[in-house]
């Protein structure tokens, strides 16, 4: 099959490469119809996680939307044909993190990663599927490629934070990093909140779109960051701060910002050994609460985020920018860790 193979920072190549096979009675193989490139991989792309991925074998790429073309013989829930999505984590369904929801650190599996390590990811005409019963789903109807594929990732981990941020409609929240996963979630605060959110980024084109969402942008780099929350707030600070940047500046301008109280939700990706000095004495003076959802549990949330788009809450269409082939996506990956002028987000269609 043709696949795009990691080769080293910054350095993808469509190549051939052997088709997945059946090889345990509970796997799947699903063809690939459209795939995209998530800012998580971006870490892996640009040799920032360099024990992640592994030159010349790596094939990124968690997330998708495809049809089953072969299926184990101990597979009961899918047949050739069936229309299918998957959360980036690979879950059995049965382990004790499973049981509890907690899909995205299956002990089965050990927090295995679509597209991480030695499993390759959907960047490519065929993945192999394990554990296939235990979290592929079938794509609800209604539910168009673009709209499929944010069920992977983005939708579902934006959802999932914005919940966890417990917002109410008068508080005054912010979101931290307007990526595509951030102006997903800008979508669903703004239903739920009287006045609209900031939006905290340093990319202008990002913040346009931010703006467009409904969001009042706010330049990082240009903006006194501190006199906006002041005026915002009468000088109390933020009620709520959801963060997707995953950099440690961020974390600290995030918990910066809140009020006494205030609510840090956190989907942003720390990189694995991330040490990172900050002030206990700041987060326990004030009584800050943490809650951290980077490694989402997006299994049992991906049946509620569907229902987002078919209900009309979130627009798909509002964080996809470019639409490409399978051989293209060398350049898009580029183009998408370069921010280049107005890319959010590809839709890399294969099939
Ligand atoms: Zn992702
Ligand atoms: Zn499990």
């Amino acid at each position: 099959m043709r696949a795009i193979v990691y080769h080293g920072p910054y350095d993808l190549r469509s190549a051939d490469v052997p088709d997945p096979t059946i090889e345990s009675s509970r796997d799947v193989i699903v063809a690939t119809v459209a795939t995209s490139m998530c800012g998580s991989d971006l870490y892996l792309y640009q040799g920032e996680m360099p024990d992640l991925a592994i030159p010349g074998t790596t094939i990124l790429g968690h997330e998708i939307v495809g049809e089953v073309v072969a299926v184990g013989t101990d597979v009961e829930r899918f047949s050739p044909g069936d229309r299918v999505t998957f959360p980036f984590s690979v879950s059995c369904g049965t382990c004790a993190m499973c049981s509890l929801g907690l899909t995205g650190h299956c002990l089965t599996t050990g927090k295995a990663i679509y597209g991480f390590r030695g499993l390759a990811g959907s960047h490519g005409e065929f993945v192999r599927v394990p554990y296939a019963d235990g979290h592929l789903r079938h794509v609800p109807t209604g539910i168009d490629d673009a709209a499929a594929v944010l069920l992977s990732c983005n939708l579902p981990s934006a959802l999932i934070v914005v919940d966890a941020a417990d917002v109410h409609r008068g508080d005054t929240v912010a979101v931290v990093g307007a990526g595509p996963t951030g102006l997903l979630a800008l979508q669903l605060l703004t239903g739920r909140l009287d006045r609209p959110p900031l939006v905290l980024d340093r990319v202008p084109y990002r913040l346009d779109r931010a703006a467009a969402l409904g969001g009042t942008p706010v330049n990082v780099d240009t903006d006194s960051v501190r006199d906006v929350i002041d005026e915002a707030t009468g000088g109390l600070g933020l009620d709520v701060v959801v963060e997707f940047a995953g950099r440690p500046e961020a974390f600290d301008l995030a918990t910066s910002i809140l009020r006494p109280g205030g609510v840090f939700s956190g989907g942003g990706v720390y990189r694995v050994a991330t040490a990172h000095p900050t002030s206990l004495a700041l987060l326990f003076a004030n009584d800050l609460q943490i809650r951290l959802n980077g490694l989402a549990n997006v299994l049992p949330a991906i049946d509620r985020a569907a229902r987002l788009i078919t209900d009309g809450i979130v627009d798909p269409s509002a964080v996809f920018s470019h639409r490409i082939d399978l051989e293209s996506l060398p350049s898009g990956a580029a183009a998408f860790a370069g921010r280049d002028d107005g890319f959010h987000k590809m839709l890399v269609t294969v099939a």
